[in-house]
């Protein structure tokens, strides 16, 4: 009980990262591939504004929901902010995972939601980014830090949308040095 959210009964976020960092030494050890999505409802400010703060709710309840009901066994989901979803992709490299978000994105944008006409463009959405353990980040906070920008990118380009983060420039060592090319050597 002290793991999961009281609202949406998915996991909470402290437990969220913790499992995400154990099934990250996992992956690792065992050679195999995982992924998260990280997702936000779009303009949910103005869905509580117009239909209230408990009609608000009812939507976090039914998008925790669908996210169980679309996830493996394996994966889980995690409230990991107000109105933002954590989803971890055990076995799943980084094209699995962006089919995943999208199977998700679809369901919530052709779900029923009450009241979603008064949403901007009619419908209740969400955006979020995705990124793959290894190829953009070998810990769970740069795997969230690239998750996030990413869903600010799907923000940024108009919501109700998917984007892989861009893939890290490595250093030798393994370490990310920024998401940024590499510049041409002189
Ligand atoms: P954007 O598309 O950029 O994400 O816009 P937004 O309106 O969703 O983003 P903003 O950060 O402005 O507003 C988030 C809103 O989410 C404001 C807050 O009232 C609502 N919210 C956060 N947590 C909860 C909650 O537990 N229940 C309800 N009903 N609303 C919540
Ligand atoms: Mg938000
Ligand atoms: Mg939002």
């Amino acid at each position: 009980l002290a793991n999961e959210d009281s609202l949406t009964k998915l996991y909470n976020k402290r437990f969220g990262r913790d499992n995400l960092a154990l099934c990250m030494n996992d992956a690792e050890k065992d050679n195999r591939a995982l992924s998260i999505y990280l997702l936000d409802i779009d303009h949910f400010k103005n869905y509580n504004d117009t239909n209230g703060h408990l009609a608000g709710d009812e939507v976090l309840r039914q998008i925790g929901r669908l996210l169980l009901s679309v996830i493996r066994a394996d994966d889980f989901a995690v409230l990991f902010g107000g109105e933002e979803f954590l989803v971890v992709f055990q076995e799943t490299d980084k094209e699995g995972a962006l089919m995943a978000a999208e199977k998700i994105r679809r369901q919530v944008e052709g779900y029923p939601f009450p009241f979603q006409d008064r949403q901007p463009g009619g419908n209740l959405t969400v955006s979020g980014g995705v990124a793959a353990f290894r190829t953009d980040a070998q810990n769970s906070t740069d795997l969230i830090r690239l998750a996030d920008e990413a869903l600010y990118e799907a923000k940024r380009q108009g919501r109700n949308r998917v984007i892989a983060c861009r893939t890290p420039y490595l250093s030798a060592d393994g370490g990310s040095i920024s998401s940024d090319l590499p510049s041409l050597p002189t």
